[in-house]
């Protein structure tokens, strides 16, 4: 993925924005700058636009929205700030997230206002280190049908997709202005298209073995949850043109992806009383630090396995997710009427678990405390039927990537913007800090649509 020099270098065709990845990000970012009155061009390497966001649950945080506000959810730019700075223990760059946040409602707005998604404000439990219903999804709780309405915006505006255009190098002049990129077709024809200014949105490394094992050596050996085709492609070319990186051992894993079913379990499962239980039967972790950090604290339990353990009550809160349904048909998920039977299906011995469920009986009756810190007073205690439901943990997507400031313009080692490149979604440095723990659900999201738009923005006016 080389940059190379631009002298005498000729293009097929020039455009005013040039964007790389059609996934959230890059759509957007494409939609603003179309809105901003310049024609973009999005570069896709596969033939049909998915990414990571298609493989989301397409929950995007934002605050001071028209649909927050019509279901009196009284929320602000500051309150959320303030949300995802604590989750990163302050080590995220504070004028960023304000940035991101500030962003994040006129973005929501303006999707479902003027562009036609359908979005709706997730109810009913909040995820962990969130103080305010803030998730807006497709009514499905799915990426994919966040990637559907997204295409039909960018379709209806006449913006072009190349897809099967994998962007294998960029020119850029003495100056690290960028010039064009060269693109592989299917067939191994290649292509040169100048462009004014280059938007990367295409994504991190988390499809990249070889970066993972460097930078997070950790988690080399864990199931990669997001889209392959996110080779860390953003850091190589930002670092050759000079732009500094931050955060690169950052990412959002999950603790609870079905083994060997391969399906997402949602949270909220957690968050609203289920527990998560080794293959002894105990529990090891707080579930509600958060389901990022929870995947390495499962890959560490014997056979890098959980099982998640909830009932009729907490099956009702997330039975309409479309991951929930799809675990549900491959049978993911196992029922037990009774402790004994509950024992027999997860093969722990009856009388450890007995004494798991006692304790935290105990724990929520507030005659004991729990020694990893979870406060179960809030929630009823589980009730027969039981369900379970064997987790493992994954990485989901990097979180380190190039800095950008609040125009999404990628800077170079001394924090001056580079001439005409900018970054968003998973290309840029998120607000996650520099470990797993710092991540707050959406995180993900956040920096695809708010810094999306503001790249597309940023980019037309340049
Ligand atoms: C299972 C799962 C669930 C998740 N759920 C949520 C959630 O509910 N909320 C949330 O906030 N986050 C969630 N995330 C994270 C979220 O999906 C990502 O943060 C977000 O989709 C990133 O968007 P993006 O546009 O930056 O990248 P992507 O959607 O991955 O798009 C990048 C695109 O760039 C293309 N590309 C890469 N390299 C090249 C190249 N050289 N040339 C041309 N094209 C290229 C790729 O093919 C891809 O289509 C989840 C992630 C996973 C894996």
């Amino acid at each position: 993925m080389p940059v190379l020099p631009a002298e005498g270098q000729l293009f097929d065709i020039e455009v005013p924005v040039l964007i790389i990845g059609a996934g959230a990000s890059g759509l957007i970012a494409a939609l603003a700058a179309k809105d901003a009155g310049v024609d973009p061009v999005v570069l896709e390497r596969d033939l049909v636009p998915s990414g990571s966001t298609a493989l989301s649950s397409g929950m995007i945080p934002a605050c001071e929205t028209r649909i927050q506000h019509e279901k009196n959810v009284v929320d602000s730019v500051d309150i959320m700030a303030a949300d995802i700075m604590h989750k990163s223990r302050d080590q995220a760059d504070r004028s960023i997230v304000e940035a991101m946040c500030r962003a994040s409602g006129p973005a929501i707005d303006w999707l479902v206002e003027k562009h036609g998604l359908e979005l709706t404000l997730v109810e009913g439990f909040l995820y962990p280190g969130h103080s305010k219903l803030r998730m807006h999804a497709p009514v499905s709780r799915s990426g994919a049908d966040l990637m559907a309405g997204l295409i039909k915006a960018v379709e209806a505006c006449d913006i072009d997709i190349m897809t099967g255009a994998h962007v294998t190098d960029i020119f850029a002049d003495e100056q690290n202005a960028v010039k064009g990129v060269r693109i592989e077709r299917p067939d191994q024809s290649s292509e040169v298209i100048g462009c004014r200014a280059l938007i990367l949105a295409c994504n991190g490394f988390g499809g990249n073995a070889e970066m993972v094992r460097r930078l997070i050596p950790d988690m080399a050996e864990a199931l990669y949850f997001g889209h392959t085709g996110n080779q860390g492609d953003a850091i190589s070319w930002g670092q050759d043109l000079g732009a500094a990186t931050k955060h690169l051992g950052s990412f959002q894993g999950h603790g609870s992806v079905c083994q060997p079913h391969g399906i997402l379990m949602s949270w909220a499962l957690m968050m609203e009383g289920g527990v998560q239980l080794n293959a002894e039967g105990k529990r090891f972790s707080n579930e509600h630090d958060g389901y990022s950090e929870q995947a390495r604290r499962v890959l560490q339990q014997t056979g890098a396995i959980a099982w998640n353990i909830f009932d009729d009550r907490l099956r009702n809160i997330v039975a309409d997710f479309e991951d929930f349904r799809q675990a549900e048909n491959h049978g993911a998920i196992l029922k037990a009427d009774s402790l004994s039977e509950l024992a027999d299906i997860i093969e722990v011995d009856e009388a450890i678990l007995v004494e798991t469920f006692a304790d935290i009986a105990r724990f929520a009756a507030g005659d004991q405390q729990d020694p990893h810190g979870r406060d179960f007073s809030k929630h009823p205690v589980l009730n027969a039927p039981f369900y379970a439901a064997r987790v493992t943990g994954a990485l989901f997507h990097t979180q380190g990537g190039l800095l950008v400031d609040t125009n999404a313009r990628v800077l170079d080692l001394r924090s001056h913007p580079l001439p005409n490149l900018f970054a968003s979604g998973g290309a840029a440095c998120g607000v996650s800090g520099s470990e797993d723990w710092g991540y707050l659900s959406g995180n993900g999201l956040l920096s695809a649509v708010s810094f999306g738009r503001i790249a597309g923005m940023s980019a037309a006016k340049l």
